[in-house]
């Protein structure tokens, strides 16, 4: 049996404690009264020196950078907006704050990694960089730990995250390779026309129909210019405008989404749905601008990379019980923020964590009756504290 597994196993119950008070104590975005403390002091018991970084992250490094690479290791510590409804004895005390996304066990399997690191710090060719960050569901908690400097001073040389799925049976490891999540941007299309009389239609700039237009020419462009081998989705969810059976509107309101796989292509539709909103705009004299929210980017994991790494993972978990083919989600994760620093050197896990190793639970993530497997901590834990010392080991 792996080292690291045979020490986190020994943890198990120390785990299972320290998730539970992590879900009894959900916390939001970059609100983490209660989490913050705790996981500091988890560290600082441990033996660790923790820095804040940004407005609620920590990090602290196991090691010294001068011996070799730095390796750079995440969890995310928020919950979401939900109502708990799993029935378990240790369910969320906060009303409307529910740890349905699995980040309590993303903090109590890097904590678990932190210590069984920190016991053989001298043994490590090189630095674990732990980063704990808030508001992952916001989008914003990657970004801002970046503002305030957590790939510097040391530098990671390479970076890894992990990620439970009660939709997949126990301990069985899958991962991302090349495209992973796809970006996310919110669009905001304002468009001002001219109001007046339903009646005198030539008295005004109609801007539903610059609405209508506009949305006819967005989907053009993504049926016939976005390669069809490659991933560009764009929705347009909301048209908003008038209200009444004898006056044109003064403005109109369009809302939507845009997703990509590649960093390159999201900047380009971004251009290209700016260009022919404003066109469409244009051709009828309404005043229309575009609006992007700061969004997330997509996550690219290294194929080269990924492949060391699901190897140490092997050690720990069982060749058998990795799976054949790579996972390609559809929804975002603001690890982004970080894997786009490092195309040849990001990778992300995803660890099953139902029932047993065959079984899976049929409601995942994001759902208030989601339930996580606890069984699964010490092996996430061990996965990737070897996948950290082993790189490390590998590529002095
Ligand atoms: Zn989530
Ligand atoms: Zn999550």
């Amino acid at each position: 049996m792996n080292d690291f597994l045979k020490r986190t196993l020994e943890l198990k119950d120390e785990m299972i404690a320290v998730r539970r008070e992590l879900h009894r104590h959900p916390e939001l975005g970059f609100d983490l009264e209660f989490t913050k403390p705790f996981v500091k002091k988890k560290l600082e018991d441990m033996g660790y020196s923790v820095k804040e970084s940004g407005k609620a992250g920590l990090t602290c490094m196991a090691g010294d950078p001068a011996k070799g690479k730095v390796i750079l290791v995440r969890a995310d510590m928020d919950a979401l907006p939900l109502n708990e409804e799993s029935g378990l004895p240790f369910a969320s005390e906060n009303p409307g704050q529910g740890h349905c996304c699995g980040h309590d066990m993303h903090t109590t399997m890097l904590l678990a990694a932190a210590k069984v690191l920190k016991e053989r710090e001298d043994e490590l060719c090189g630095a674990v960089k732990f980063m704990f960050q808030p508001a992952e569901e916001t989008g914003a908690g990657a970004r801002d730990m970046i503002a305030s400097g957590i790939l510097a001073d040391p530098k990671p040389d390479a970076v890894m995250a992990m990620h439970v799925n009660a939709k997949s049976p126990a301990f069985r490891l899958n991962y991302g390779k090349g495209c992973t999540f796809a970006s996310n941007n919110s669009i905001d299309i304002h468009i001002k026309g001219k109001g007046c009389h339903g009646a005198r239609p030539h008295e005004g700039i109609d801007p539903l129909k610059v609405a209508v237009h506009t949305y006819i020419a967005l989907q053009s462009y993504i049926s016939s210019e976005v390669n069809p081998m490659e991933t560009v989705i764009m929705s347009i969810t909301s048209i908003e405008g008038g209200g009444g059976y004898n006056s044109i509107p003064g403005e109109a309101h369009m809302k939507g989404t845009l997703r990509a796989y590649k960093e390159e292509l999201r900047l380009k539709a971004i251009d290209r749905i700016k260009d022919i909103c404003e066109s469409c705009g244009k051709l009828f004299g309404a005043e229309v601008t575009v609006e992007f929210s700061e969004g997330l980017k997509p996550v690219f994991c290294s194929p080269s990379f990924t492949d060391e790494i699901l190897g140490y993972a092997a050690e720990v978990i069982g060749k058998e019980n990795i799976s054949d083919e790579p996972e390609v989600k559809m929804g975002s994760e603001d690890f982004a923020e970080v894997t786009n620093e490092y195309p040849d050197t990001s990778a992300y896990l995803f660890i099953g964590a139902g029932p047993d190793k065959d079984t899976a639970y049929e409601v995942g993530q994001h759902n208030s009756k989601v339930v996580f497997n606890e069984d699964i901590l010490p092996y996430g834990a061990a996965v990737s504290a070897n996948c950290a010392f082993e790189y490390l080991k590998n590529n002095k």
